[in-house]
């Protein structure tokens, strides 16, 4: 037996830093504050996506993010507030959002995306199925505008060496032929796929309890112990736990316990809701996005999910029905056949994405502690990006060369300079 490793956060994060290192021999213990039931990883769309090459914090999302602020029912929306980490955010973000970060950023993004595909294709032979299906990502688009700057995204992932395809309506009829649209075009991406989160949330405790890791539910951890550069525990119900390594991997959660560390991450958690249909509604076989409304529509068994907004509004469980009526409304332009649909009567579950400033993960040691690493920040990825987030963490405690090591997502980017006091 290797020596041990406590992770806080049972996500999709978490559980899969706990498979990569219990495989390695180590003794891992996770702790969340929930039922592992709670957190991002269990209603989201479950798409991965190489084809998401472009971060979050990018010129484009900055124009359109401006535009949609003042209309209640857009996709995105950002509650201006009086909090310091909201405002350090915004700065690291505005500072990001040009077009060098973007062409930094666009092959390390699909080179951790496409390699994360090819471990959950591996993952399926360990776990048992969780619906995974390599069938690609469609982008409906409704406008020519749309449909122009989609092509031109085509364009860019065909560089960096991805399968796409501007599909004329026969071809998507020929993709899609149970169901019906109404777009002026779409463009799939070959290369990306989907899978079930809750299947996958499902099969990975079961294969980890199974296989001698420790899952502790109920256990909010909020303070880690130092003595000079280690860790020598966490606190969990007011008992010290002590291992040889530190994992913190707590979603949305986790700018707040690295900053009681003084580890300077810059998160915002971004709230999104998803509902699911039965499939005979809506019988589609690939998953898509509404390019312009940015709702996921993801085909989970006998289920069709759809999710959508990105708001940032604080963490609190508070509903937004404009936001919501807003993924309502939308549906039925691209699907006629949903005209009508009482999508207004399915529970609604939401969830919050770690949006980091610059839309980059966090993946990594600290400098500051010898045996504290992090592993968050996924925003919009975080189920795509779970599998090399885990086999990187475990490369990591191993002290192992990667093949994806890049400063760019490191734990560390944002411990270096302060922020201008420009307000
Ligand atoms: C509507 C929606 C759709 C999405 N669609 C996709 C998609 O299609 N593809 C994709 O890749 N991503 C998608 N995402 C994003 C993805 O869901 C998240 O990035 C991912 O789930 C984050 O996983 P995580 O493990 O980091 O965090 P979480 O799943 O939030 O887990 C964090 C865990 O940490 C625990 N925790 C927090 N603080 C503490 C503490 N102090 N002590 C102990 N435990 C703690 C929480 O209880 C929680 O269980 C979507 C998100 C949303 C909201």
């Amino acid at each position: 037996m290797k020596n041990s490793v406590c992770i806080v956060g049972g996500g999709v994060v978490g559980l899969l830093c706990a498979y990569y290192l219990n495989k390695k021999g180590f003794e891992v213990t996770v702790f969340d504050k929930g039922k592992f039931e709670n957190g991002a990883s269990y209603g989201n769309a479950g798409m991965i996506v190489p084809s998401h090459f472009i971060p979050l914090a990018n010129p484009g999302a900055l124009a359109k993010g401006l535009q949609w602020m003042f209309n209640p029912s857009s996709p995105f929306y950002i509650k201006l507030r009086m909090d310091k980490s909201l405002y350090a955010w915004l700065y690291h973000f505005l500072k990001n959002a040009n077009n060098k970060h973007v062409n930094q950023s666009a092959e390390l993004l699909y080179k951790l995306n496409l390699e994360s595909k090819i471990l959950y294709d591996q993952l399926k032979d360990q776990l048992g199925d969780f619906g995974l299906q390599q069938s690609g990502l469609i982008m409906y688009c409704k406008t020519q505008q749309a449909l122009d700057d989609e092509v031109q995204i085509a364009e860019k992932a065909k560089q960096l060496g991805q399968d796409v395809k501007v599909l004329d309506q026969y071809e998507l009829q020929t993709l899609e032929p149970n169901i019906s649209t109404n777009v002026t075009g779409a463009v799939h991406f070959k290369d990306d796929a989907f899978l079930n989160p809750n299947e996958l949330m499902k099969a990975l405790k079961t294969h980890l309890r199974n296989n001698g890791v420790k899952l502790f539910g109920g256990s909010t951890i909020d303070e880690l112990r130092s003595n000079g550069r280690s860790i020598n525990g966490l606190v969990v119900n007011s008992e010290m736990i002590s291992a040889d390594h530190f994992v913190i991997a707590a979603g949305t959660w986790s700018g707040e316990l690295a900053k009681s560390m003084g580890i300077k991450l810059h998160m915002q958690g971004a709230k999104g809701y998803s509902f699911d249909l039965e499939r005979k509604h809506f019988p589609a076989s690939v998953c898509s996005i509404l390019t312009e409304s940015k709702v996921a529509c993801t085909p989970m068994g006998d289920k069709i999910r759809f999710a959508g907004t990105l708001a940032i509004d604080g963490i609190n469980d508070l509903i937004d029905q404009k936001k919501l009526n807003g993924i309502y409304n939308s549906i039925p332009q691209y699907f006629p056949q949903l005209e009508g649909h009482p999508f207004q009567n399915y529970q609604v579950w939401h969830g919050y994405r770690p949006c980091s400033a610059d839309g980059l993960p966090y993946i990594g040691r600290t400098a500051k502690f010898n045996n504290l690493l992090i592993a968050t920040g996924h925003g919009m990825m975080g189920l795509s990006l779970g599998a090399i987030t885990g086999k990187l963490i475990s490369q990591a405690i191993c002290n192992e060369q990667s093949d994806l090591d890049d400063s760019q997502i490191s734990a560390e980017r944002h411990n270096t300079r302060p922020i201008p006091h420009i307000f």
